[in-house]
């Protein structure tokens, strides 16, 4: 997609155009998304795949995917078929550019070894504790560790039998000479590898040495040929340490550039607290509809235009922020508007009988299947002399400003008639209205030349013979405050989990065009908001719907106030 005029530029689009204006890299484009397969896509990737994909098809350049996968005791399989699902899901497409750190492990080997032999890294017996304790402060510098003066020889013997397996794990490093008094504690002899018996998802046991996240990144991204390496903020202190590994080896310089990492309010965005989340059940799994994960957002009902529509509008900038959730929402609702078919749904329904119409009629009354597009056509829906409307569509006693049913007072049921209310029945027991009596106008059918008549409000119904029963699930914020962190002295952050995030509504009725709906379909619920067949729990005939959305839009309101201030 090239820019257009309502492209929103951004600091890291200009940096890209004024390389290629100075030929650098011979015109070449070529960035990567580099997750750790330790756990499932977040929104916030999200943002870094729009961004790496995006550039580089903006530039004509290429993306490569590839997973950092250097710490085995924290990755799977599983989580490397989630990402790339997602990555597809998305969108994008990285044509066969599926790399790994783990298929550089010998090149980084070797690496490490011509390090050594220039006299630029060093075997470290001290433990890790030891090598904390000498590392020093902000403020004060650290001390050298004994091991620093090795001669290089040893060096290489040592280094290669951590690598054969001769010592325990966590016995020896292999450091980086570099400078224990530097301000950037990044660059206090950072350790290169470690030993560690795991067994790697893709070399097996074949290593117990892993080189550590710092020194595979940098390489691997050389190795790829990558042009603009595109990180998070926190990496702009490790910057220092990755260009001097690639000054010491010599090799090929990708340009790093650091943007914000996205942070949404009522939500985190942590693998690692999503994991905790996971794992102590919070959640439903990584695919909860509640998670801010790419798996969740989607069975909630997201759809992927609608997440880099999002993903485009917050832009890329240097400092840090959180970006309010209902403007995620906004995205949601703009799409969908546009392409998610309306139909009628009753969550909680309240049973209405028509007393002059005929019993056994049926009328198929003509609905829009969408106002914004009158490409999707028509449909049918079924009209009888009982129907369910919406429990709260109806009040006995009516406060101000209520304009919906109540006795002796007239609503338009949607595509259908204006019907009065004459009666109502109470449960013996308990007084609650079991249902309401109504007697229907004829000369007001919609779209007929006599339905001039004006009534206040327009409500949804289904007919109740002909309607499906549903589950519908209601979702709210994951988290109470929009800051998760923002606790009491000594709570925890999960103190701040929403206890009603979840909200399952069963016997629903829906309308009959409903039936059979595919797992994953989109729908708006006239006047409830989006909806999505849920891709996991709808089977064998059983309709669950799961709430992408509801219609009223807060985002829209603080943009309107943003505007005039
Ligand atoms: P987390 O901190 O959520 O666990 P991470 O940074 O450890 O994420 P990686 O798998 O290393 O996750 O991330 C892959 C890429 O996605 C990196 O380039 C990282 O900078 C980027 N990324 C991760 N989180 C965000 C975010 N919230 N916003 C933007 N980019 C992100
Ligand atoms: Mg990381």
């Amino acid at each position: 997609m090239p820019p257009t005029d309502s492209t929103p530029s951004n600091f890291i689009r200009s940096i890209i155009a004024e390389d290629l204006k100075a030929n650098k890299n011979n015109g070449r484009v070529h960035t990567r998304f580099p997750p750790e397969p330790n756990g499932y896509l977040h929104i916030g990737h999200a943002k870094s795949i729009c961004l790496n994909f995006g550039l580089a098809a903006e530039f004509g350049g290429l993306c490569n995917l590839r997973f950092d996968d250097t710490n085995p005791s924290k990755e799977d399989v599983e989580y490397v078929e989630s990402i790339k699902s997602d990555v597809r899901w998305l969108g994008f497409d990285w044509d066969g550019r599926e790399y790994y750190a783990s298929d550089y492990f010998e090149q980084l080997y070797q690496f490490a070894v011509e390090l050594i032999r220039a006299g630029k890294a060093y075997v470290c017996d001290l433990s890790a504790d030891q090598i904390r304790e000498l590392r020093g402060t902000l403020t004060e510098p650290g001390k050298d560790s004994p091991y620093r003066t090795r001669p290089v020889e040893e060096n290489l013997n040592l280094f290669e039998r951590m690598r054969a397996g001769e010592f325990p794990d966590g016995s020896r490093t292999l450091r980086a000479k570099i400078d224990m008094k530097s301000p950037n504690l990044n660059m206090r002899d950072p350790v290169m590898y470690r030993i560690l018996r795991a067994t790697h998802h893709r070399t097996g046991d074949k290593w117990c040495i892993y080189p550590t996240y710092d020194f595979a990144h940098g390489q691997s991204d050389s190795i790829e040929g990558i042009t603009h390496s595109i990180c998070t903020l926190e990496f702009e202190d490790h910057r220092p340490l990755y260009d001097w590994f690639l000054d010491q080896l010599n090799i090929h310089h990708p340009q790093q550039i650091e943007f914000a990492r996205l942070n949404l309010s009522t939500t985190v965005m942590s693998k690692r607290r999503l994991l905790e989340l996971v794992q102590q059940g919070h959640v439903a799994g990584w695919e909860d509809p509640r998670m801010p994960t790419l798996a969740g957002l989607r069975r909630r009902g997201y759809t992927p235009q609608s997440i880099r529509s999002f993903c485009e509008r917050i832009g890329v900038a240097k400092r840090n922020s959180t970006v309010d959730i209902a403007m995620l929402e906004h995205c949601l609702r703009e799409d969908l508007n546009k392409r998610a078919p309306r139909v009628m749904a009753v969550l909680r329904p309240l049973r209405v009988v028509i007393d002059n119409y005929p019993k056994d009629r049926v009328e198929e009354l003509k609905a829009v299947n969408n106002p914004e597009d009158p490409g999707m056509g028509t449909r049918e829906v079924p009209f009888s002399r009982v129907l369910y409307i919406e429990r709260e569509d109806f009040r006995e006693e009516p406060p101000k400003e209520f304009f919906r049913l109540a006795p002796s007072r007239e609503v338009r049921l949607r595509y259908a008639y204006i019907i009065k209310c004459v009666d109502i029945v109470r449960d013996a027991k308990t007084g609650e209205v079991t249902e309401v009596h109504c007697a229907y106008d004829p000369d007001t059918k919609s779209g007929s030349t006599q339905s001039g008549r004006k009534v206040k409000s327009t409500i949804h119904w289904v007919s109740a013979a002909h309607s499906l029963e549903a589950e519908v699930r209601l979702y709210d914020h994951l988290f109470l405050k929009p800051d998760p962190d923002d606790v009491g002295q000594g709570a925890d952050w999960k103190s701040n989990l929403n206890p009603h995030s979840l909200e399952k509504v069963t016997s629903c009725r829906v309308e009959p065009s409903l039936a059979g709906a595919a797992p994953g379909s989109h729908y708006q619920f006239e006047r409830l908001g989006y909806f999505c067949v849920d891709s996991a729990g709808s089977s064998n005939g059983r309709l669950i719907f799961n709430r992408t959305a509801p219609l009223r839009d807060p985002w829209a309101k603080i943009e309107k106030t943003q505007k005039k201030g």
